[in-house]
C-alpha cells in the first residue's frame, strides 16, 4: 500500500512550518535589535559631540570673561586664566574636529577655530597694550571687535548644537518607530504562531488522535468479546493499514473462535456418539447374525422383508463404524507412504465398486509423505468416492498430486459434478451432514480428523469451469521417484 501522507511527514510538515514561522519572527526581532543598536550608537555619538560643543561654548565664554576682567581691572591679573581658557578652547576645537564624524560641520569648526585664535591674538596684540597704556578709546574699539568675534563664534556653535540636537531627536524617533514596528511584528508573528499551532493541533487531532481513538475503541470492544468489531478509517496512512490489519485479525479471531467452538462441540458430540456406538456395535452384530440366519431359512415375502432389515442393519453398522473411526485416536507412524500409488489403487478400487459413478478417473503426479497408510487410504477413498458419485455416469475425475508452498504435498481432486451448494460449503466436514439419501455424513468428518492428526488439512471450493475441487494438503512432502506424469485411467 502506498501512503499519500504518512504520520512522520505530517509531523515534519507541521513542526517544520512552525519552526519557519518562529525563525521568521526571531529573525525580524534580531534585525530590529541590530537596527536599534545602530540608532542608539548614533544617539550616543551625537550626544557626545553635543557635550563637546557645549563645553567649547563655555570655554569661549570663559576666554571672553577673562578678557573682560582684564579690561575692567586694567591689569594682567587674569592673563594666566585667559591663557588657560584659550588652551582649553584649542583642545576642545581639536576634540570637535576628531569627533565630528556624525555631521559635516568641518567648515563651521574651522570658522570657530580661526575666530577664537584671531580673538586671542587680537586681545594680546591690540586690546592688552591699550589697556596697559590706559587708552580708553582703543580699548573700547578693541572690546567691540572682541564682542563681534565672540558673537560670531557663538552663532556657529549654536548652529552645530542645533544640528546635533535635531539629529538626536530624529534618531530617537527612528528608535521609537523601530521599537513600535518590532513590537507589531512580534505580536503578529506570535498571533500567527498561535493560530497555526491551534490549526496544527486540530489537524493532528483529526489525523492522529482520532484514528488512535478509533483503534483504541476497537481493541476495547474486541476485549469485551465483540468479535464482529471492525474499524473503518477513510485515510490512506499507517493508521488505515493498522485498521486493515486489526480487521483482518478480528476476522481471523472470529474464524478461529468459530472453528474452536465447532471443534469443541464436535468433540463432545463425538465422545458421546462413540460411547453410544460402542454399546450398539455388539448387539447390532448379534442382530445382523440372527437376521442372516433367519434369511437363509425364510422364503417369499418374509425373506424380502428380512433383506430390508439386513440392509438397514448394515447401514447402521457403517454409521457405527464411522463414529468409532471419528473417536478412535490415529496412530500417525513415520512410515513413508507413496501417495501416487495409493491414489491409483484407491481410484481403481472405487471405480470398480461403484455403479452410477464417473466413467473416467485420471491420477497425475507422484509424491510421498510420512504417515499412516491405512488412514490416508481411508481419506482418499472417501474423497474420491464422493467425487466419482458427484460426477455421475459420463463424468470425469482428476486427481493431481503436486508439491505446494513450504514443501507440502498437495492433492487436488477435481470432479465434473454439480459443485458444492452454499449449505454444503458452510457445513462440509460436520458429522452427519449429508445430502445423499443413503449417506452417513461421516466420510469428510473422519477424513478431516485423520488429516488434522497428520498436520494436514482439507479444503473444498467450486471450480470456475464447474464441478468441485477438494484439496488435501499434507506436510513434509518428498518428491516421488516415479515418472511425474504417470497416469491411471479407470
Ligand atoms: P456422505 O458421502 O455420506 O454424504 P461425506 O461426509 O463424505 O458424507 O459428504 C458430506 C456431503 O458433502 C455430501 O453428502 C455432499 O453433499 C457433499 N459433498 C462431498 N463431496 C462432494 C462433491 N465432490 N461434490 C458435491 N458435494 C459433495
Amino acid at each position: 500500500m502506498t501512503f499519500r501522507t504518512t504520520t512522520t511527514n505530517r509531523l515534519l510538515i507541521v513542526f517544520g512550518l512552525l519552526f519557519l514561522l518562529m525563525s521568521g519572527a526571531s529573525f525580524s526581532a534580531f534585525k530590529a535589535l541590530s537596527d536599534m543598536h545602530k540608532v542608539l550608537n548614533r544617539i550616543v555619538t551625537y550626544n557626545r559631540e553635543l557635550r563637546t560643543t557645549l563645553a567649547l561654548a563655555t570655554a569661549i565664554r570663559d576666554q571672553y570673561a577673562h578678557e573682560a576682567h582684564t579690561i575692567i581691572l586694567g591689569n594682567t591679573s587674569h592673563l594666566g586664566y585667559h591663557d588657560e581658557a584659550c588652551a582649553r578652547v584649542i583642545d576642545l576645537v581639536m576634540k570637535m574636529k576628531a569627533e565630528h564624524a556624525g555631521i559635516d560641520a568641518s567648515e563651521r569648526i574651522a570658522a570657530i577655530e580661526n575666530t577664537s585664535k584671531a580673538q586671542a591674538a587680537w586681545f594680546r596684540e591690540q586690546v592688552l597694550p591699550a589697556v596697559l597704556e590706559g587708552d580708553k578709546d582703543r580699548v573700547q574699539a578693541g572690546h567691540n571687535r572682541i564682542l563681534e568675534m565672540v558673537g560670531s563664534t557663538q552663532i556657529e556653535l549654536d548652529a552645530v548644537a542645533t544640528d546635533l540636537a535635531s539629529r538626536v531627536h530624529d534618531a530617537e524617533q527612528e528608535a521609537d518607530s523601530i521599537a513600535a514596528s518590532a513590537l507589531q511584528w512580534l505580536f503578529l508573528s506570535h498571533g500567527l504562531a498561535l493560530g497555526f499551532a491551534l490549526a496544527a493541533a486540530l489537524y493532528l487531532r483529526r489525523s492522529i488522535a482520532t484514528p488512535l481513538e478509533a483503534l483504541g475503541k476497537g481493541a476495547q470492544q474486541l476485549a469485551e468479546g465483540n468479535m464482529d468489531t471492525r474499524i473503518e478509517l477513510d485515510t490512506k496512512d499507517e493508521f488505515a493499514v493498522l485498521a486493515a490489519q486489526f480487521n483482518a485479525m478480528t476476522r481471523a479471531l472470529e474464524r478461529h473462535q468459530a472453528r474452536w467452538v465447532r471443534q469443541e462441540k464436535l468433540a463432545a458430540v463425538g465422545r458421546l456418539a462413540a460411547g453410544v456406538a460402542h454399546e450398539i456395535n455388539n448387539p447390532l452384530g448379534v442382530m445382523l447374525g440372527y437376521v442372516r440366519l433367519m434369511k437363509e431359512q425364510a422364503g417369499g415375502k418374509f425373506r424380502e422383508d428380512l433383506e430390508v432389515v439386513e440392509e438397514e442393519a448394515v447401514r447402521t453398522q457403517h454409521i457405527v463404524e464411522g463414529l468409532l473411526d471419528l473417536a478412535r485416536p490415529i496412530d500417525v507412524s513415520d512410515k513413508q507412504v507413496d501417495i501416487g500409488s495409493l491414489c491409483n489403487e484407491v481410484a481403481e478400487r472405487v471405480a470398480g465398486a461403484l455403479a452410477d459413478a464417473a466413467s473416467r478417473i485420471d491420477v497425475l503426479g507422484q509424491g510421498r509423505v510420512s504417515g499412516n497408510e491405512q488412514a490416508l487410504r481411508q481419506v482418499l477413498t472417501n474423497v474420491i468416492k464422493n467425487a466419482m458419485e458427484a460426477s455421475g455416469p459420463g463424468g470425469s475425475v482428476t486427481v493431481r498430486i503436486e508439491r505446494g508452498d513450504a514443501d507440502d504435498l498437495v492433492i487436488h481432486i477435481d470432479d465434473s459434478g454439480p459443485g458444492l451448494s452454499e449449505e454444503s460449503q458452510g457445513r462440509l466436514g460436520e458429522p452427519f451432514f449429508t445430502t445423499k439419501p443413503r449417506g452417513t455424513g461421516l466420510g469428510l468428518a473422519v477424513s478431516r480428523a485423520i488429516l488434522e492428526s497428520h498436520g494436514g488439512r482439507i479444503d473444498a471450493e467450486n471450480r470456475l469451469g464447474g464441478g468441485a475441487r477438494f484439496t488435501i494438503s499434507l506436510p513434509g512432502s518428498a518428491p516421488g521417484d516415479d515418472d511425474p506424469d504417470s497416469r491411471t485411467r479407470a
